[in-house]
């Protein structure tokens, strides 16, 4: 088997209204898909987010790929990442994850098997915690602890809520409101998007110690991994991060500096699935726990397939206006508070074109 073409396909939509977090605002969603065609007219999707810089790197990988076998994964992965040429991280190696994703979907197709399966189909089920609590305009702490009972109803045994944008004391009242609206039996998770300093990030985690924290996810910026090492250190709280590292050797260098316990891997970011699947190893050798950065659709997969899959990021109705509509099959959450991954060959990905169609941007 050969491929013989590969396009991309990118579109964007507004949000009903801004969402900020600690130190980013996103007015819209971007979403876009790499279309990986064989010789034999099976179809591999890949995923990513679009944008000049990914698609011309994906433009320049075409003619590396084209003539190969699909199924040679290592081999295809090892082709594209050439450090000297592409650098060693960022939105090039975010343009190789989208092809080796699209790939693994081919794979798994072949395989007549959904991805979780042929990577190794640990479970056919993962806990999911429900991601927002979002900083919003007119959002005070009533509607915010509305949101938050609202996901509990929708099945949520988990739910996550953003920090660090406002000073400390009222990020704690926020907390506080928020573990009293879920009451003690759901996990409460809380994400700074590195807003903090490595000692402001102190004062804030031992002053919500108290809420019973699952995790505090991205304390401080990517690259300081003392700072991640010594907050740490310094709290009862597991601190999260990764979903702003690259490839394997990122994450060795986190684990080398102790600087968190869960890691965030997002194969959309950090080289695709070929290289998730290594970080999760290399987490295993050391006992620590993957719980991926966002796309569900992609990372049910994944967690379902490795034993140190912690849980599942998901977002529901609320976060996207073209929630349910972006695929004809949408992602639920079961009663029980987990999601199945889809049963069909490959990914599951099938796009809503009806719906896509008058979003497309490039
Ligand atoms: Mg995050």
């Amino acid at each position: 088997m050969k491929i013989v073409e590969i396009t991309t396909e990118e579109y964007r939509w507004p949000r009903k209204k801004p969402i900020t977090n600690g130190l980013h605002t996103y007015t819209d969603v971007e979403f876009a898909i790499v279309r990986i065609k064989t010789d034999e007219g099976v179809e591999g999707i890949g995923l990513g987010s679009g944008g000049a810089i990914w698609r011309s790197t994906i433009e320049r990988m075409v003619p590396l790929l084209i003539g190969e076998d699909p199924v040679n994964t290592e081999r295809l992965w090892n082709k594209m990442w050439v450090p000297k040429l592409i650098g060693r991280r960022g939105l090039t190696t975010r343009a190789i994850s989208s092809i080796d994703i699209g790939l693994w979907d081919l794979r798994a197709k072949l395989a007549n098997m959904p991805l979780f399966k042929l990577l190794g189909g640990f479970r056919d089920a993962v806990p999911t915690y429900v991601a927002g609590g979002y900083y919003e305009e007119g959002k005070g702490l009533k509607e915010l602890a509305l949101e938050m009972e609202e996901n509990v109803n929708m099945g949520a045994r988990a739910i996550k809520m953003k920090v660090g944008a406002v000073p400390i004391a009222e990020d704690v009242e926020r907390v506080r409101i928020v573990r009293d609206a879920i009451g003690p039996d759901v996990k409460l998770l809380v994400d700074a998007n590195c807003a903090y300093r490595w000692y402001t990030a102190v004062q804030f985690a031992r002053r919500i110690e108290q809420y019973d924290i699952f995790w505090f996810e991205e304390p401080v910026q990517p690259d300081d991994y003392d700072g991640h090492r010594k907050l740490a250190a310094a709290t009862v709280i597991p601190i999260a991060t990764g979903e702003n590292e690259y490839t394997r050797y990122g994450f060795r260098d986190l684990i080398r500096h102790d600087a968190a316990a869960i890691f965030n891997a997002d194969a959309k970011v950090l080289g695709g699935v070929t290289e998730f699947m290594k970080v999760a190893a290399l987490a295993q050798a050391n006992d620590l726990d993957i719980a991926p950065h966002g796309s569900q659709d992609i990372h049910v997969h994944l967690v379902a397939a490795i034993s140190n899959g912690l849980i599942l990021e998901f977002y529901g109705e609320s976060f996207d206006p073209m929630w349910g509509r972006i695929y004809k099959e949408t992602l639920r959450l079961n009663k029980d508070g987990t999601v199945s991954p889809p049963a069909t060959p490959g990914i599951g990905v099938d796009l809503n074109y009806d719906a896509l169609r008058e979003y497309r941007v490039a």
